[in-house]
């Protein structure tokens, strides 16, 4: 865990000097994942926080409250978790849980505002200070702070082994003396960080995978990933948003893509969609059509549910059947499969954005709006609603050095070529005069051979090295 330097007092477990820090239990049933963990608890600690967890907030994910209580937190009451100053939690609060919080505490969370104009609203109003760890822009220095990248790659991995389940064959191909059986064929729709990390498990474990995304930059990544990129042709430059990722695809881009996800799905064995731009709805991808033409025993993963689902007939949280043998898994709860694992990653973000916050590790919870990747993620303070926040800029990576062009090797000058073969006759007639015959032939031979040689060879090395030279 990455650390800062520089407090004047190390504050420590003895001595908590800060704000007091909140890890609520969630309260959707399916939702098995806490915004803390006894390895996260030391840090935040470590920053100058006290830290309260709820009674058997961490319980479906496998962790105690004595395992808190031994890491540093003091384990209380639902009510004194929530009347903390600053409240982690993994999903949006219900309206109840809002009227809990303290008027200006800051909460931290899951809290999907593109979807929930009601939770902005509401937050604003109770003057809370609300953060939602999925708005985070896409932008370069973001990732790292980013705490659904890490959560998005355990997803994708996990879309594919519950694809894997629900398909009951072996991806990799077969050719024994009983049977042959070709690979099974996977088509991966969305490139970002869920698609990627699935199109790197199906094609571990064997599968021929095929992938999409209107960013063509994505190529390079889908293949160091043993994927087979499908460019759609239609549009060279999709739209870009500002952050980074694909905005709205023009209507030539998804009229060629929509080809592509036909032909595709009457191939491929299983599809995982992924698609999505941030804020927005997900994108429809895959039609009932292309579901009907699918070959009995497919499975779909449709990851994109939550936010109105890439493929027609996808239900979030649901087991979908078609008449026509294809299994639709729309499960909203993937991350929440790996319990443990997910809430290390999660909470791990937590620790980064709370280092981020408190720069003096003094348990002062300090918000700064000019920072690109803090004005993304509050949608409301003091009382505001501050979302939207304006679009990132991109780009925030410094350009590339430009590289000296390596000094040009100039041609020989006319001029000093007709130098040379002078001379070089010269030297020949001064050698050769006085030699026999035959051994003043052979020389001669020899010595021609040797400039047109080197002559052709220079020619070519300039004709390579000349700019524009053709
Ligand atoms: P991401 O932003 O990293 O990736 C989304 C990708 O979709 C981007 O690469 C983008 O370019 C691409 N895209 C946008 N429009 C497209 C289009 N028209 N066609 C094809 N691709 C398009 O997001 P992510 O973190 O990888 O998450 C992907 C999805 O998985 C999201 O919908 C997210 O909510 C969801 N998710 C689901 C679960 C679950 O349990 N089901 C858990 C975590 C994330």
């Amino acid at each position: 865990m990455p650390g800062r330097e520089g407090a004047a007092t190390p504050p420590s477990i003895d001595n908590p000097v800060g704000a007091t820090i909140g890890v609520v239990a969630e309260s959707l049933p399916a939702e098995s994942r806490v915004a803390a963990t006894p390895t996260t608890v030391p840090h935040l600690i470590g920053l100058g926080y006290r830290v309260h967890v709820e009674s058997d907030a961490g319980i479906k994910a496998g962790f105690a409250d004595d395992a808190y209580a031994a890491a540093g937190a003091i384990v209380v009451s639902t009510s004194e978790a929530w009347a903390s100053e600053i409240v982690l939690k993994v999903d949006a609060p219900t309206d109840d849980e809002i009227d809990r919080l303290r008027p200006g505490a800051v909460l931290v969370g899951l809290l999907g505002p593109a979807h929930d104009a009601h939770l902005v609203d509401k937050l604003a109003d109770s003057r809370i200070t609300a953060l939602a760890i999925d708005a985070t822009p896409h932008i370069s220095p973001a990732p790292s702070k980013n705490a659904l990248s890490p959560v998005a790659d355990l997803t994708g991995y996990r879309a594919v082994i519950e694809a894997a389940r629900e398909f009951g064959r072996f991806f990799t191909g077969q050719l024994t003396a009983a049977a042959t059986a070709s690979p099974v064929k996977v088509l991966v729709a969305g490139s970002g960080t869920a698609g990627l990390a699935a199109i790197g498990a199906a094609s571990s474990l064997g599968a021929i995978v095929r992938a999409t995304d209107p960013r063509p930059e994505t190529a390079d990544q889908v293949r160091s990933l043993g994927g087979q990129y499908l460019p759609v042709v239609a549009d060279e430059d999709p739209m870009h948003c500002t952050d980074g990722s694909a905005g709205d695809t023009s209507d030539a881009h998804n009229r060629r893509a929509a080809e592509i996800y036909s032909q595709q799905a009457r191939e491929v064995d299983l599809i995982i969609t992924t698609a999505l731009v941030p804020g927005r709805l997900a994108p429809r991808l895959i039609t009932a059509a292309d579901v009907a033409s699918m070959k009995s025993g497919s499975i779909i993963v449709d990851m994109a549910t939550a936010h109105g689902g890439n493929v027609e007939g996808s239900v979030a949280d649901q087991v979908v059947r078609t008449a026509n043998g294809v299994t639709i898994l729309g499960y909203t709860d993937l991350a929440g499969r790996s319990p443990a694992q997910a809430s290390q990653l999660y909470a791990t973000n937590l620790v980064r954005l709370a280092e981020l916050v408190t720069p003096n590790k003094d348990g002062q919870w300090t918000l700064d709006l000019d920072d690109i990747v803090q004005r993304g993620i509050t949608i409301a303070r003091d009382g505001e609603r501050l979302w939207p926040a304006p679009p990132a800029q991109a780009g925030t990576d410094p350009p590339p050095e430009p590289t000296a062009p390596a000094p040009a090797e100039k041609p020989w000058s006319a001029g000093a070529a007709r130098r040379l073969v002078a001379a070089g006759i010269a030297v020949l007639f001064l050698v050769a005069s006085p030699a026999p015959d035959p051994i003043a032939q052979h020389f001669i031979v020899l010595v021609l051979a040797t400039v047109t040689i080197s002559h052709v060879i220079g020619r070519m090395h300039h004709r390579k090295r000349a700019p524009g030279s053709r």
